[in-house]
């Protein structure tokens, strides 16, 4: 008879249970990137992956203490890989669990089996902040037109803020492996395009494991999800506790999410200015000439322009960056579509002559964030 921890949710329970003739394992892979120069928004964007799984045999308060992770990979930097390139670092970790899996390891002796004992281990869950999940279940980003990897919902049909769960249809396991395994066997760049863009799926190394459920098993975690997530949206930007000054003269708040961890400083500076640029009153400069506006606008780097459309959802028939975050339209289409959104708030400035101006200026910036920041909820 042995003592063993069963953990059911958050409580542990205590039970005596005869041992398993084989030691049975399940273990959470979190894969997670961060910039080991310190995430200063003016300080170099470097990224580097970690790799880790997590024993969760062990009662929730053990089981994320440094010495009781498994560090089992590195991704290196300066940039994250692509999308598509994700897979190789997986392939070992995933050659080891298949073994683990069937037949399973003998161990020759350990410190409680002295005449040794099989290890038979699973991973249950894959635990990330939202793109690495995207990445490492092969999930196209919350950009794409699928963009989530639970249902069939898209960007253009019930978009980012629907709210009818009922009508929302699952994905499941066999359909995911499905897209996957026709990625994988797609014989050029195109088809395999073709199969992605029609599914949101591409290959993932996960697929190899033949008793992991893609469309269940891979989870945001709750440090993202709840309190880098929406606890951060509703404080900083609902409520607007630390939120920057709106500038002076401007007439509407647009504030953009974090920009793609590639944008040079260059770029990062050109998406401040334009920006600004936004916040402005142009309703005269448009009227007295939108050509000069629109050249105004085209000085500006070609992927900030792109960004910025993205993010204001200037044009819903239209996505603007690609998962890569590179630019998908020309600098023209982009110019010519941001001035449109920029003559969209006069509606609101229209009302300043009758409500006041500072009621509106309010009214404005509010419902303009609103319709902003409804494409940064998903970003954690
Ligand atoms: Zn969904």
């Amino acid at each position: 008879m042995k003592t063993l921890w069963i953990v059911h949710g958050r409580r542990r329970v205590l039970t005596q249970q005869t041992e398993f003739p084989t030691g049975r394992y399940a273990f959470s892979l979190c894969v997670d990137f961060f910039n080991p120069l310190s995430n200063k928004q003016a300080g170099k964007k470097v990224s580097i992956g970690i790799i880790s799984l997590a024993c969760l045999n062990l009662p929730p308060d053990e089981r994320y203490k440094p010495e009781n992770m498994f560090l089992v990979g590195i991704i290196p930097g300066p940039k994250e890989p692509p999308l598509n390139l994700l897979n190789h670092y997986l392939t070992p970790i995933v050659d080891v669990l298949l073994e683990l899996w069937s037949p399973g390891v003998r161990f020759s002796r350990t410190y409680n089996h002295p005449t040794g004992r099989t290890l038979r281990c699973a991973l249950i869950a894959v635990i990330c902040d939202l793109p690495a999940a995207r990445k490492v279940g092969g999930f196209a980003s919350f950009h794409h037109r699928h963009f989530c990897s639970v249902c069939h919902c898209t960007k253009f049909k019930e978009g980012y803020g629907s709210t009818d769960y009922e009508c929302w249809q699952r994905r499941t396991n066999s359909e995911c492996r499905k897209f996957s395994e026709a990625f994988a066997q797609a014989p050029d760049a195109a088809s395999q395009n073709a199969v992605f863009e029609a599914s949101g799926i591409r290959y993932s190394e996960l697929s190899r494991l033949p008793y992991f459920d893609l469309s269940r098993c891979i989870v945001v975690d709750a440090m993202h999800n709840l309190f880098l997530g929406l606890i951060k949206e509703h404080f900083h930007n609902i409520i607007g506790i630390g939120r920057a000054k709106t500038a002076e003269g401007a007439v509407v708040f647009v504030e953009f999410p974090d920009p793609p961890s590639d944008f040079t400083d260059a770029e990062q500076k050109s998406l401040a200015t334009l920006r600004k640029m936004l916040q402005q009153p142009l309703n005269d400069a448009i009227e007295a000439s939108p050509e000069a506006v629109k050249k105004k606008l085209m000085r500006f780097h070609h992927r900030p322009l792109a960004f910025a459309c993205e993010m204001l959802e200037v044009d819903d028939n239209k996505v603007f960056m690609d998962d890569q975050a590179r630019a998908l339209h020309s600098k023209a289409t982009c110019s010519e579509d941001l001035l449109c959104w920029v003559s969209y708030p006069f509606l609101f400035r229209l009302s300043i002559l009758i409500l006041g101006q500072h009621s509106v200026l309010i009214r404005s910036s509010f419902v303009m964030w609103v319709l902003i920041r409804r494409r940064g909820l998903d970003k954690c």
